[in-house]
């Protein structure tokens, strides 16, 4: 794949600096919202889908500072992972619409939630009308570029199952060619789209990455609040490749003190041979102020004596120690080697953010003034 490195940006969580937060308004604001937003659907356990309609759906390289550029179908996401790097997206849209005087303090305050980073897994935007907006910002997008569908949410969330965003953008992909697309993911819902992915690559090149961090369920499910359980994951990540599909794993972020020994890598990369992953990336943890929040009480919780070696570790600054980095990058090599992996340097960044990732293109359908 010409531009096969484009998850190394993404390994380990990806790297934001996210706009500072709870910031008091100068003058406060009481209004009602022209129109409310469009509910769509709401679960039981009140996780509610709200519609979405951007003008643009592509963000460009210059936007976010990565070398490809990105799709997100939906805006946060179910499955909740506590590391999860993207909460910021979606506090930008519900704080650019609220600015905008689309949503009431009420409602601002609902579509936020009481930290800040709760709303992401349970007030979920879904972008509607994505296939027009595509189509125009396809027309900027020279041949040979990569695209990555997935950075800020998990494209196979569960609301993918009823709204079918992804496989509509899919259907659109399908007519292109002379692109690499990459696609990353937990959930083994993207099998459904076997048929669309293989025309996808006839005429492109793709890369399925199966995210996955451990192989132990009751450890992923301290980590991550609503993923599939790995064997589903690994599943379907043998779907995919028995049907000529180009798929491999991804391990990030790996937790340093959790998921990085030997033993535990070592069962992941079995069990991605065992699946007939075509390629494997790993790297380790980034922890941004922005994902603080809501991994390191969870780290507190499990894992109380890491707590100290992380604020240390990880003291001003999100990256993870140089020295670890390359110990666990050795770690990785040893055994893409044993298990019969291609060498790829997925452990060192490229990705150096040029500017925060901007969703400014999206507007709350229904509340527009
Ligand atoms: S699946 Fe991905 S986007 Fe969703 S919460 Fe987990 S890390 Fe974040």
């Amino acid at each position: 794949m010409a531009k096969s490195s484009w998850a190394d940006g993404l390994t380990g969580g990806g790297a934001v600096r996210p706009k500072p937060i709870d910031q008091l308004p100068l003058i406060p604001t009481i209004r009602p919202s022209a129109q409310p937003p469009i509910v769509l659907d709401e679960r039981l356990r009140g996780t509610r889908f709200v519609a979405l309609t951007p003008k643009r759906v592509l963000n460009p390289p210059s936007a976010t500072g990565m070398d490809y550029w990105s799709l997100n179908p939906y805006v946060g996401c179910e499955f909740g992972c506590s590391y999860c790097y993207a909460r910021y997206t979606h506090r930008y849209v519900v704080e650019r619409a609220h600015d905008a005087g689309k949503l009431t303090d009420a409602e601002f305050a609902d579509y936020r939630g009481a930290h800040g980073w709760e709303a992401f897994e349970k007030r979920i935007f879904v972008k509607e009308h994505v296939v027009g907006a595509l189509e125009a910002d396809l027309k900027r997008v020279p041949l040979g570029e990569c695209i990555v569908i997935g950075t800020a949410t998990d494209p196979y969330q569960p609301a993918e199952r009823r709204f079918r965003v992804t496989r509509a953008v899919l259907q659109r992909l399908t007519r292109c060619e002379g692109l690499s697309f990459g696609i990353i993911t937990k959930s083994p819902l993207i099998a459904r789209d076997c048929d669309l992915l293989l025309r996808l690559q006839e005429r492109n090149e793709l890369q399925i990455h199966i995210s996955l961090i451990t192989h132990d369920a009751a450890l992923a499910r301290k980590l991550e609040a609503r993923s599939p359980v790995p064997a589903a994951r690994l599943r379907a990540l043998g779907k995919l490749v028995d049907a000529g599909v180009n798929a491999g794993l991804i391990i990030a972020p790996v937790l340093p003190g959790i998921t990085d020994d030997v033993a535990q890598l070592d069962v992941l990369f079995a069990a991605a041979q065992r699946a007939g992953a075509r390629f494997l990336h790993a790297g380790p943890l980034r922890l941004y102020p922005a994902i603080r929040d809501r991994f390191l009480p969870v780290l507190g919780e499990h894992f109380p004596d890491l707590v100290p070696k992380y604020s240390r570790a990880y003291a001003g600054h999100g990256y993870a120690p140089r020295d670890y980095a390359k110990a666990l990058s050795r770690r990785i090599e040893k055994l893409r080697k044993k298990h019969g992996f291609k060498n790829q340097s997925a452990m060192f960044d490229r990705y150096r953010p040029a500017k925060m990732p901007v969703q400014g293109e999206l507007e709350l359908r229904g509340s527009l003034p």
